[in-house]
C-alpha cells in the first residue's frame, strides 16, 4: 500500500491529463477502505500502476454483432475480459495499465443495444446509445429534460459522439453527470447476462469511487429513467474548473407543484461530494407540501450540503464541496422552480 500512496502523491504533484482525473480523486479515505480489503482489485490496479506507461498490455480483440454473442464471451473469459463502448475512459486506463485484460470485447458495434423508447411510464435507453443522441432526441427532450440539461456537461462534443451512457454508468465516476441524474429520479439499471437479465436501484449499483456491483459475467444493457409529469420543473448545474472539466460538485434538481403553489414532488441529488452519487432525501422530504418561499429554498440546501460527505482533494477541500452543494442546491431549485408548470426551457 505504500507504493499505493507513493503512485497516488506522484500522479497528484505531476504534470496530469485530465483523463486522469478520476484516478486523482481515490483520496486517503479511499485507500484507507482499500487496506480494509474494501476493494482488493484496485488495490492491486494501484500497486501495478507506472505513472510513465502510455500504451497498453497485449490484449486479444473481439468484436461480438449481437448481445448475446458478447454475453457469451463474458460467461466463457469472466475476470479476464473487459467490455469496451465508447472507449472514452477505458482505453486511457488500458494506456496506463491500470487494468490489463487478456480480452478486450469491443461491443461498439452489437446494434441491439442503440434505442431510446417509451416504455410503462419509463424512459428508455439502450446502454451504448452516445450521449450526444440523448442530447438531440425530441423523445428525451419531451419525457426527461433534466437528462438534455446533463448531457451537455459531459466534456466536449467529441466526447459525446463517441461516449455511450452504459459505459458512463458503469465507470462509476463520483463526479460523472450521468449516475446523479438516474440517482435522483430513482431510475433503473438493468443488467444482462447469459443466464437472463436483472433489474438494480443505483442504491444497488454504484459501491464507491469507480466499483460498481458489475460482476465479471454482466454488462448494462439499458437505463430506465421515470417519466417526470409534464409540469415538473428541472435543472442540471455544476461546477468545474474549465469548461468540460469533470465537475467539483454537481446538483440534479426536479421539483413539481400543486394549484396551491405546494411543493408535491422534490427529487435532489449530488455528485463529486461522495464517493457515489447522494440523493439529498433530507431535503427532498423538507421541500414536500411547502409553499417555495426564498426561506424554504435555502433550508433545503442547507441540509443538502449537511447530508453530503465529501474527500478533499488537489481540486478542493471538504468545505468548500460542501459550500458548493448548499450553493447549487438553490440555483438548481430556483431554476427548475421557474420551470415548473410545464415551461419547459
Ligand atoms: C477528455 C474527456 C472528458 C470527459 N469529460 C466527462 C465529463 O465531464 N463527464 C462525464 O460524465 N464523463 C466525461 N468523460 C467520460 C465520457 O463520458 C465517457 O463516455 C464515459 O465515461 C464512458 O463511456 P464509454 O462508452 O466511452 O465507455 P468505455 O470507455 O468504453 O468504458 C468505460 C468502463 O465501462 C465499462 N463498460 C462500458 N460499457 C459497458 C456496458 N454496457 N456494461 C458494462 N460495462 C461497460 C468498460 O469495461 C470500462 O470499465 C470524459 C472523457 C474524456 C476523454
Amino acid at each position: 500500500m505504500a507504493a499505493a500512496r507513493k503512485n497516488l502523491s506522484a500522479l497528484q504533484s505531476g504534470q496530469v491529463s485530465q483523463l486522469l482525473l478520476p484516478f486523482l480523486q481515490l483520496g486517503e479515505d479511499t485507500l484507507d477502505a482499500f487496506e480494509k480489503g474494501l476493494s482488493k482489485a484496485i488495490e492491486t490496479d494501484l500497486l501495478a500502476m507506472t505513472v510513465k506507461q502510455r500504451d497498453p498490455a497485449a490484449f486479444e480483440y473481439l468484436r461480438p454483432s449481437s448481445l448475446e454473442e458478447a454475453l457469451q464471451y463474458l460467461a466463457d473469459l469472466g475476470e479476464d475480459a473487459k467490455i469496451m463502448s465508447g472507449g472514452q475512459s477505458l482505453i486511457p486506463v488500458l494506456n496506463m495499465r491500470l487494468s490489463t485484460p487478456k480480452y478486450l470485447i469491443d461491443i461498439g458495434r452489437v446494434e441491439d443495444l442503440f434505442y431510446i423508447r417509451e416504455e410503462d411510464g419509463y424512459l428508455v435507453i439502450g446502454a451504448l446509445t452516445k450521449h450526444r443522441d440523448v442530447e438531440f432526441s425530441p423523445l428525451v427532450r419531451k419525457l426527461c429534460p433534466l437528462l438534455i440539461e446533463a448531457v451537455r456537461w459531459i466534456g466536449h462534443p467529441q466526447i459525446r459522439l463517441r461516449g455511450t451512457i452504459g459505459g458512463s454508468i458503469a465507470h462509476a465516476d463520483p463526479s460523472a453527470e450521468l449516475p446523479c441524474v438516474i440517482a435522483a429520479l430513482r431510475g433503473e439499471i438493468v443488467i444482462a447476462h447469459a443466464d437472463g437479465e436483472e433489474t438494480v436501484t443505483p442504491d444497488e449499483f454504484f459501491l464507491t469511487y469507480l466499483l460498481t456491483s458489475l460482476q465479471p459475467d454482466q454488462m448494462i444493457k439499458e437505463l430506465r429513467f421515470p417519466i417526470l409529469p409534464e409540469t415538473a420543473g428541472y435543472e442540471f448545474t455544476e461546477v468545474s474548473r474549465r469548461h468540460s472539466d469533470f465537475a467539483l460538485v454537481e446538483i440534479a434538481a426536479v421539483i413539481d407543484l400543486d394549484e396551491n403553489n405546494e411543493i408535491t414532488l422534490a427529487r435532489l441529488a449530488a455528485g463529486g461530494a461522495n464517493p457515489v452519487p447522494c440523493v439529498l432525501e433530507d431535503a427532498e422530504e423538507f421541500l414536500i407540501g411547502k409553499e417555495p418561499t426564498d426561506e424554504v429554498l435555502e433550508e433545503a440546501s442547507v441540509l443538502g450540503s449537511e447530508q453530503v460527505e465529501p474527500d478533499s482533494d488537489l481540486h478542493g477541500s471538504v468545505e468548500y464541496r460542501r459550500s458548493l452543494v448548499k450553493a447549487l442546491t438553490k440555483r438548481a431549485l430556483q431554476t427548475a422552480l421557474k420551470r415548473a408548470g410545464g415551461t419547459k426551457g
